[in-house]
């Protein structure tokens, strides 16, 4: 079976492979059920196909769809993985555990927001305390969703993002856009104001395969950013924190970091490490990375984004402009082609080795 027939052309088709994937592996499998449908009234759910021992002081947890509609790619690489034979070639005292679709409404409905329009790696912060400003983005929300998607309107708005990029240049324009914001809870990157159903869910997982472990490798699949076809190497944790260095030593020294000033990514906060950073006990060993796969131009990326934010906020679904903005968005998360899904799939399970041989040396 070639590397292109893990990945499937809608969540549920994802869904599907997955669990059957994860049955032939003899994995244990468990569903928690989300409270919404997708767009086709079908089910939505996190699953979770856990090999290994149940008291595995190791553990190796991959992640697919942080981003929603990213996790075509991260699906695909799960489940090759499964069908490919993860299961046996763990080290002793290790388990592997696939969390497939960690926003399953984003996944199904093709956005990388939650159902509540949040960036669920902006979501992990301290909701009880102020959160982080970011006076760019407000600057930047009306031009980023201009209220007629005609000519016209985004031939104005696209004047007044250029106008702030002549300002401040363009890597300014990329934090201020990308970086997380908490103010405008329809616009873009918008961290949420309170735990989403993702962040608990992932919170609960942690908990409970994790939290006993003493050493935790983590990959979390992400399209969108960087050279086609490129799975960049991410680090989550500040940079020469014991974390940041671990993850350099198992995962090696091609490993970015946002911190650093070394990623193509912007600097965020709040991300999907936090839930690590408070879930595991103190002393774990952690290594943990977003495998960040290159697609298009950042420029047409953040274009199909805002086409899809002004469809949540002035569109009609199942419209001819539904449709081809959806499009767009499909084609900014995800290579079609067969090289993309081969090269995208040789990484995932490269790293895969990678986090295993790290976690036999721990
Ligand atoms: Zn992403």
């Amino acid at each position: 079976m070639g590397a292109t027939q893990h990945f499937a052309d809608s969540y549920a088709g994802a869904r599907t492979a997955f669990l059957a994937a994860a049955e032939a592996a003899g994995a244990a499998v468990e569903s928690l059920p989300h409270p919404l449908k997708g767009p086709d009234n079908e089910a939505l759910a996190t699953d979770v196909a856990r090999l290994g021992p149940a008291q595995a002081r190791k553990v190796f947890l991959a992640m697919s769809g942080t981003h929603g509609g990213e996790g075509y790619c991260g699906s695909g690489c799960q489940t090759g993985l499964l069908r490919e034979g993860l299961a046996t070639r763990l080290p002793r005292d290790t388990a592997v555990v696939l969390v497939h679709a960690i926003n399953p409404h984003g996944f199904a409905h093709l956005r990388r927001v939650t159902e509540d329009n949040v960036d669920l790696n902006r979501n992990f912060v301290d909701h009880a305390k102020p959160h982080p400003a970011n006076p760019g983005y407000a600057e930047l929300h009306p031009h980023l969703i201009p209220t007629d998607w005609d000519e016209a309107g985004r031939a104005a708005a696209d004047r007044g993002l250029a106008a702030f990029v002549a300002r401040h240049g363009g890597a300014a324009y990329q934090q201020a856009v990308s970086g997380g914001q908490y103010t405008h809870a329809d616009g873009l990157f918008f961290g949420g104001r309170a735990p989403t159903w993702s962040n608990r869910t992932l919170r609960a997982l942690v908990a409970r395969h994790c939290a006993g472990a003493a050493a935790v490798a983590f990959i979390d699949f992400h399209t969108g950013l960087g050279p086609r076809g490129y799975g960049e190497p991410i680090s989550i944790t500040d940079p020469d924190c014991p974390a940041d260095k671990l993850t350099r030593a198992w995962f090696g020294p091609e490993v970015t970091n946002p911190m650093a000033g070394t990623s193509t990514s912007a600097r965020v906060v709040g991300t999907v490490a936090e839930a690590f950073a408070d879930g595991l006990a103190p002393g774990t060993a952690f290594a943990g990375l977003a495998l960040e796969y290159g697609t298009l131009p950042l420029g047409q990326v953040l274009e199909a984004l805002r086409g899809d934010h002004y469809l949540a906020c002035h569109g009609t679904p199942g419209s001819a402009q539904w449709r081809e903005l959806k499009a767009r968005m499909r084609a900014a998360f995800y290579g079609e082609e067969a090289a993309w899904k081969t090269s995208v799939f040789t990484r995932a399970a490269d790293f895969a080795l990678r986090a295993l041989d790290g976690l036999a040396q721990a």
